[in-house]
C-alpha cells in the first residue's frame, strides 16, 4: 500500500510554546522540534508529513472565528495532495475550531484531527509527542473521514467536543457522544459512530467569512431583560441560549420574556441549549421551557455550545435566509446532535 502522506499544520498553543518571563508564549520553528524531540514520526512506518507554521503562531485564546474560515479554505485548498490533516492548536479554544471545522469543511471527505498538549513539547513529560504520534497513525488506519479532537485516551468527533478540564492531560471529553476511538495499546475504534448516511450537506465550498455577530449568553438567577437587549442592540444575528437542565428560563419575569420576544422578532436567531454537560434540551417538557418556544426559541437538543455557537455562525456565513437557518439549527447536519 502506498505511503500516505500528512499535512501537520501548526497554528500554535502550548504544543509549540516557550517559556518566557511573561509565561509560556507561542513560539516559531516547530519543525526543529519536532524533529528533536519526536524523530519517530519521520520512521518509514509512518506517513510522510509536510508541516506548515502559522507566522506567528497564536495562543488559541487570541483566535477569532476569521481564524476558523481561513484554516478551513487552506485545508481545502491543498485538500488533493495529502490522505488527511493534523491541526496542531491551542487547547483553550480547540473545540470551537474543531466544531467550526466540521460545518465549513461540508462533505470534504478526508480526516482532520485537531490535537495539541496540555505540556509544551520542549518540556521533560510533554503529552504533545503522544498526542501527534497517535493523530498521525489515526490518519494511516483510513477509518476516519471527519474533523476529530485526538487528546489524550481519546479520538472524539470534533464537534461534540469540548474542554473539560484546565490540567489534567486529559483536557477533553464529548458528553454527550461516545469517543469515535479509544488510544491504550492500540487505537480501538467503535462501531456504528460513522457520520449518518445522506446527512444534509452544508455545500462543497467553504464559505467566507462574514462578521456575523453571534453570542453565548450564559442564565443565571435574576438575569435582567436588559442585557439581551444590550446583547441585540450590538446588531447579533444569532444567539445560543446556555438554559437551565432540558431548556427552561425565569420566564415567569415577564420582562425577561419581552426582551427574548423582542430579539425574535428582530430577527436574531436564539437556539437553546443546556448549561448542563450531558442530556438534551427538551424545550416542551416545562412550562418554564415552553413559553421559550412560544417566543420563537428553537431548541439545540443535545448540542456542546461550541457547536451551536460554531454552526450558527457558518449558516449565517452562507448567507441562508433565517427561516432556513432555524430550521437547519435543528437537524443534525455533521454528526453534532442527536433530536429527540
Ligand atoms: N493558552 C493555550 C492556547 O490555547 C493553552 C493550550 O494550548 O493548552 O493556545
Amino acid at each position: 500500500m502506498a505511503r500516505k502522506t500528512v499535512s501537520i499544520i501548526y497554528t500554535g498553543g502550548t504544543f509549540g510554546m516557550r517559556p518566557s518571563d511573561r509565561g509560556y508564549a507561542p513560539a516559531s520553528d516547530l519543525g526543529a522540534l519536532i524533529r528533536e524531540r519526536t524523530p519517530e514520526i519521520g520512521a518509514d512506518t509512518m506517513p510522510a508529513y509536510e508541516l506548515s507554521e502559522y507566522d506567528p503562531p497564536l495562543d488559541s485564546a487570541n483566535a477569532t472565528p476569521r481564524h476558523w474560515y481561513e484554516l478551513a479554505s487552506r485545508i481545502r485548498q491543498s485538500g488533493d495532495r495529502f490522505d488527511g490533516f493534523v491541526v496542531i492548536h491551542g487547547t483553550d479554544t480547540l473545540a470551537y475550531t474543531a466544531s467550526a471545522l466540521s460545518f465549513l469543511l461540508g462533505d470534504f471527505g478526508k480526516p482532520v484531527i485537531v490535537t495539541g498538549s496540555q505540556i509544551p513539547l520542549c518540556e521533560v513529560r510533554s503529552d504533545a509527542q503522544l498526542n501527534l504520534i497517535s493523530a498521525i497513525q489515526a490518519i494511516a488506519t483510513g477509518r476516519l473521514e471527519e474533523v476529530c479532537v485526538c487528546f489524550g485516551r481519546h479520538i472524539l468527533r470534533g464537534n461534540r467536543t469540548t474542554k473539560v478540564n484546565a490540567t489534567e492531560l486529559d483536557a477533553f471529553a464529548s458528553p454527550n457522544f461516545p469517543p469515535l476511538a479509544e488510544i491504550g495499546t492500540d487505537l480501538r475504534f467503535g462501531e456504528g459512530n460513522a457520520l449518518p448516511a445522506g446527512a444534509e450537506r452544508l455545500g462543497d465550498s467553504a464559505p467566507d467569512y462574514r462578521d456575523c455577530g453571534i453570542a453565548v449568553l450564559r442564565l443565571f438567577p435574576g438575569i435582567p431583560g436588559a442585557l439581551v437587549d444590550a446583547m441585540v442592540d450590538t446588531g447579533i444575528a444569532g444567539m445560543v441560549l446556555r438554559c437551565y437542565g432540558v431548556g427552561t428560563a425565569p420566564t415567569s419575569d415577564a420582562g425577561f420574556l419581552a426582551s427574548v420576544k423582542r430579539a425574535i422578532d428582530a430577527g436574531v436567531i436564539i437556539t437553546a441549549v443546556s448549561q448542563c454537560q450531558e442530556g438534551s434540551v427538551s424545550l416542551g417538557r416545562y412550562a418554564a421551557g415552553s413559553a421559550l418556544l412560544d417566543a420563537g426559541v428553537v431548541s439545540g437538543f443535545d448540542m456542546t455550545s461550541e457547536a451551536a455557537f460554531t454552526k450558527l455562525h457558518a449558516l449565517h456565513a452562507l448567507g441562508l435566509a433565517p427561516a432556513r437557518i432555524a430550521a437547519l439549527m435543528q437537524e443534525n447536519l455533521r454528526g453534532e446532535l442527536t433530536a429527540t
